[in-house]
């Protein structure tokens, strides 16, 4: 069995190659190739921890296994990160164990990777303002992956604890690029692209704020109860998901789908897009949205391949199992 410390991932792992991975297995369970098991997810009733399990299975990449995480809310005051993840590979053929792996980066590199997925696959080829809601951590991971898709030529920024900003100030400057902060008119009048990534209970974004042709990646809504936008920008728009089933219980269809703005056959998935059988945007002025829920299979997709670059660079720990 092979390990993959939490320590060797960033010397590891790009996002161009999350990129890669993620983008496979999108279309590959649009094929039927590979789905997600049901996600546990339980408050644990100790250090008020939520502790839970998303798993499934890549026929394609012969990618079985589990990511094993939740959130510990004491662990920043004990210098930890408090999302705590772990991915777990099985070798298809025998069941065997065949990896851990760290699996904290990775997560906020497959999810930076799904929403660049869309951006590459939905937004206009045109787009040159990137718009980002949420300053938090997975933020500036999701501006580095974004502006990777489009000849982006500035990023407008508008955070709910605006202190934050200076988080997309700083990664925008890494990246080259001038920074605005914005309110979220002038966010949504000026923005080609828009990625949301908070963790609010609540819209931030408007339907009167979005502008035609504009493509929304929403990003933060995973559990029952979040919201980003508001939910008439999805029947407004052509709904896009990594899976359709968690899109309408735990993603941000959820709000539109229970309201009957929209149906379920509404929410189309990604992957038939990255495979040719649902044409995407078909015109300039449509307004494109991606609901990504996050999927296990995005986490063993990674994994698996920082696996092979780790045996490929000599730093996989190998043990007897
Ligand atoms: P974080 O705690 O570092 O940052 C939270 C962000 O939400 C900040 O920008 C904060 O200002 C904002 N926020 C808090 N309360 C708000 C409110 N009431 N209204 C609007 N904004 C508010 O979190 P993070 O690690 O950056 O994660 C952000 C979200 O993304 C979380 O909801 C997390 O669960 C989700 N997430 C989703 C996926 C996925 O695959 N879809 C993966 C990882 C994280």
């Amino acid at each position: 069995m092979l390990i993959v410390p939490e320590s060797a991932i960033a010397d590891l792992m790009t996002a161009d190659e999350s990129f890669t991975a993620v983008e496979a297995v999108f279309a590959a369970m649009s094929r039927g190739d590979a789905y997600n098991f049901p996600v546990i997810r339980e408050a644990i009733g100790h250090a008020d921890a939520l502790y839970g399990f998303k798993s499934g299975f890549d026929r394609a990449g012969l990618n079985l296994g589990l990511k094993s995480g939740g959130y510990w809310p004491g662990n920043e005051a004990r210098g930890l990160t408090n999302h705590q993840s772990t991915v777990f590979l099985f070798d298809a053929d025998t069941g065997q164990c065949r990896a851990v792996v760290g699996g904290n980066l990775l997560t906020a590199l497959r999810t930076a990777a799904a929403s660049a997925v869309s951006i590459a696959h939905l937004a206009r080829p045109d787009a040159k303002v990137l718009g980002m809601i949420g300053a938090g951590h997975q933020s500036v991971f999701q501006m580095r992956a974004a502006v990777r898709q489009r000849s982006f030529e500035k990023v407008v920024g508008w955070n709910y604890h605006p202190e934050m900003l200076s988080r997309l100030a700083d990664c925008a400057a890494e990246l080259g690029l001038p920074f605005e902060a914005a309110s979220l008119e002038e966010l949504g009048a000026q923005s080609d692209v828009i990625i949301s990534i908070t963790s609010s209970q609540a819209p931030s974004l408007m339907d009167a704020h979005v502008a035609p042709g504009t493509h929304i990646a929403c990003m933060g809504t995973d559990t029952k109860g979040k919201q980003e936008v508001e939910a008439a920008i999805l029947a407004r728009a052509t709904v896009f998901t990594d899976e359709v089933a968690q899109s309408i219980t735990i993603g941000e269809a959820q709000h539109a789908v229970g309201q009957g703005l929209i149906a379920e056959t509404d929410v189309n998935e990604i992957g038939a897009v990255i495979n040719g059988t649902h044409p995407g945007r078909t015109s300039d002025e449509e307004i494109t949205l991606f609901d990504g829920t996050g999927v296990g299979l995005q986490d063993l997709a990674v994994a698996s391949a920082v696996v092979e670059r780790a045996v490929a660079a000599g730093v996989a720990i190998e043990v007897a199992f």
